[in-house]
């Protein structure tokens, strides 16, 4: 595995590539790797000949008052961990290099990102899609994995590659949770023992709405499984519901009834500081 730190470089190695006739793979991350990533790595192996892995904590996606200096960061660990999994390059910029002392220059999201993670994080997307810009640039993929967990963000980068147009088949790639439900994310190790424990409530209220969903009668109010969700997660005394919404699964537009279509979307913060996310469709194959 070669680690590459300057566009200009990762751009040649991408140009030989193409030139081979290669695919390209590439895997966005801002590193301290779990089996999430590594599964978007693999499932990235799977559908080129060849994978970037980029390891990038984006600056221009936290908030002021966010975790960026805090953010989990261990090189050594993910890329040993990187390279287990084929990854052919590692992609770790400086933020210099990626946002030069002039860079002004940035992409801009619309509807899509207003609401939910956007409403309480304002201008985070803006971000996201700017440096995934940056990074399909650089690494001229043909397919880039990203995961159904960061679910609005999914929508949104599928959104801007079909606004842009940008030549890159996109693939969400499922949730990886840990035995006890709760996914898998770079934040868990935020956690204490006691707000570990009661973070599994989002998997278990994600469970209860699928159940409910499944059971009927229909037509079934939005409204009446979302007050389900923030009820089970009001019972944990360590836990406060930023969000629950029954969406579209493609527009992100709340729904009144739900129906195969709705997608319930939750944030959730544990111990007033850990923000965390999950989200699943209401319709389940049993
Ligand atoms: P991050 O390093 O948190 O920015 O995540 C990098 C990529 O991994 C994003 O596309 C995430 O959606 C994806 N990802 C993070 N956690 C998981 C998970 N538990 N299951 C599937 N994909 C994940």
């Amino acid at each position: 595995m070669r680690i590459i730190n300057t566009v200009a470089e990762l751009q040649q190695q991408s140009d030989s590539w193409r030139s081979q006739g290669l695919r390209i793979g590439l895997v966005p991350t801002m590193g301290y790797f779990h089996e999430g990533h590594l599964a978007l790595m693999r499932c990235a192996a799977g559908s080129s000949d060849r994978v970037v892995t980029t390891l990038f904590v984006n600056p221009t996606q936290f908030g002021p008052g966010e975790d960026l200096d805090a953010y989990p960061r261990d090189f050594v660990r993910d890329r040993q961990l990187a390279e287990s999994v084929g990854v052919d390059i590692l992609f770790c910029p400086e933020v210099d290099e990626m946002y030069g002392q002039e860079s002004e220059t940035r992409v801009v999201t619309g509807q899509l990102a207003k609401r939910l993670c956007g409403a309480s994080r304002p201008g985070h997307f803006d971000g996201v899609v700017t440096i995934v810009t940056k990074l399909f640039l650089a690494s001229k993929p043909h397919v880039a994995v990203f995961g159904q967990k960061d679910f609005q963000q999914l929508a949104i980068i599928r959104r801007m590659v079909d606004d842009l147009k940008f030549d890159i088949e996109i693939i969400g790639h499922p949730i990886v949770r840990e035995a006890d439900g709760l996914a898998m994310s770079s934040r868990n190790t935020y956690l204490d023992k006691d707000g570990r424990k009661a973070a599994v409530c989002l998997h278990e209220s994600l469970c209860m709405a699928q159940a409910m969903y499944g059971a009927g009668p229909h037509p079934l109010a939005a409204a009446k499984v979302a007050d389900l969700v923030a009820r089970h997660i009001e019972q944990y005394p360590q836990c406060k519901v930023d969000y629950v919404a029954i969406v579209h699964n493609r527009t992100l537009e709340p729904v009144e009834i739900c129906d195969e279509n709705s997608h319930l979307v939750l944030a959730v913060r544990v111990n007033d500081k850990v923000r965390l996310i999950d989200n699943g469709p209401l319709a389940t194959a049993n």
